[in-house]
């Protein structure tokens, strides 16, 4: 008998989905409209921070942010190695250099000693990675970083998440956030930036938009319909579709269930894992809301009776998706030729993509789901 294969994540969608597309479809109203401004303000209460805008993904998000805080040619941007690779992507087609940091290998985040030592007068901005859901330790960086320096949150896996009773997103000085499949609540592509700095939303708004001194919506529902943007700036086009934020604005009513149920399903995997002294379940701490994109563990070679990517095929062959946590960027191919990084130069990072499984952790499992998991691991031989 086939059983049906465990993906690693899988998106719930519901008839209120499909019933607000409709609604934008039928509207006439295609573009950044009134479910981007819903999505928006539900967004913004939810993170607790004075603005939120809906853009086109994560990393047009922290793209818009790098422009808006003025990261440019001749400044360095700190980024963790441990990371998706779009976090140093967008510091380098802003004309600035990339400043890779080592993380720890309990949180998987960056680490504050090493930020400590990056530093230069060249600090222009640091991104700091909410990996996974657990939010970077805050006060930690906040006592090494020159208050020049500008933080901004990545906060793609973060969308719910907390750190010491504060939401991700309100943490620094910019938030960015990602509505890919794979993060905790999903329209397709898509991303939001928040901010509680005045300044740096008008500009975030304004970079959006092509630069544009009034929005299109202001300009078709406008009392002035002669009136024409001024473009002050060069900007881009990272609007948000009125058809994905109607998906969106109805995922992130869904967003805490979303979070308690995978809470459920993680304590349920905290449990099991005892019995394998050699996998370490991630760190939850008691005074962090851990939003929980994703369940990542790490293997001790030198104890478990196989090899990371051993256990990972073995999955394959039972029909359960496992995977590594994520890349380190010293090691990624383009970053060694222009910036001339390397593995070592990060090690831990280096250690934690070779030994780390993302174990499936979605909205569709139960704890029969978890269960055949931890039956995997036990047949690993
Ligand atoms: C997914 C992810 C991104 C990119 O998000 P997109 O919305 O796909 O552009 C950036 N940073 C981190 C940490 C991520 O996990």
């Amino acid at each position: 008998m086939q059983i049906a294969p465990l993906p690693i994540a899988k998106p719930v969608m519901g008839e209120d989905e499909l019933e607000a597309v409709k609604s934008v479809l039928e509207s006439g109203w295609l573009t950044q409209g009134p479910w981007v401004q819903k999505f928006e303000t539900g967004f913004a209460e939810r993170h607790a921070v004075a603005h939120a805008f809906a853009v086109t993904s994560c990393t047009t998000a922290l793209h818009l942010a790098l422009v808006a805080a003025g990261v440019g040619p001749g400044d360095e941007v700190i980024v963790p190695s441990f990371t998706w690779v779009a976090t140093a992507n967008v510091v380098v087609h802003c004309g600035a250099k990339p400043v890779f940091v080592d993380i720890r290998e309990d949180t998987y985040n960056i680490d504050p000693d090493a930020v400590a030592r990056a530093v230069t007068p060249r600090t222009k901005a640091i991104i700091v990675v909410h990996l996974f859901g657990l939010c970077a330790d805050m006060d930690a960086l906040q006592t090494v970083l020159p208050s020049s320096v500008i933080v901004i949150e990545d906060g793609a896996c973060a969308a719910g998440g907390a750190y010491k009773g504060r939401p991700a997103g309100s943490l620094g000085h910019i938030g960015c956030f990602s509505l890919h499949p794979r993060k905790s609540i999903t329209c397709g592509e898509g991303g939001v930036v928040t901010t509680n700095d005045p300044d740096l939303a008008a500009a975030i708004d304004t970079y959006r938009n092509h630069g544009a001194s009034i929005s299109e919506e202001v300009r078709h529902r406008g009392p002035k319909p002669y009136e024409l943007p001024e473009f002050k700036v060069f900007g881009f086009n990272y609007r948000l579709t009125d058809i994905q934020a109607a998906v969106a604005a109805t995922q992130l009513t869904k967003l805490d269930r979303f979070i308690d149920e995978r809470a459920a399903l993680a304590d349920l995997y905290d449990s099991y894992l005892q019995r394998f002294p050699w996998i370490r379940a991630p760190m939850r701490p008691a005074d962090y809301g851990h939003a929980l994109q994703a369940y990542v563990v790490m293997v001790d070679e030198d104890r478990a009776p196989a090899s990371r990517n051993e256990i990972l095929a073995h999955f394959q062959s039972l029909g359960i998706a496992g995977r590594p946590g994520t890349h380190s960027i010293v090691g990624l191919e383009a970053y060694r030729k222009v910036y001339g990084t390397s593995p070592e130069d990060c090690p831990v990072a280096t250690k934690v993509e070779a030994q780390s499984i993302a174990l499936p952790l979605h909205n569709h499992m139960g704890p029969g789901d978890v269960e055949r998991v931890i039956r995997a691991l036990e047949t690993v031989a």
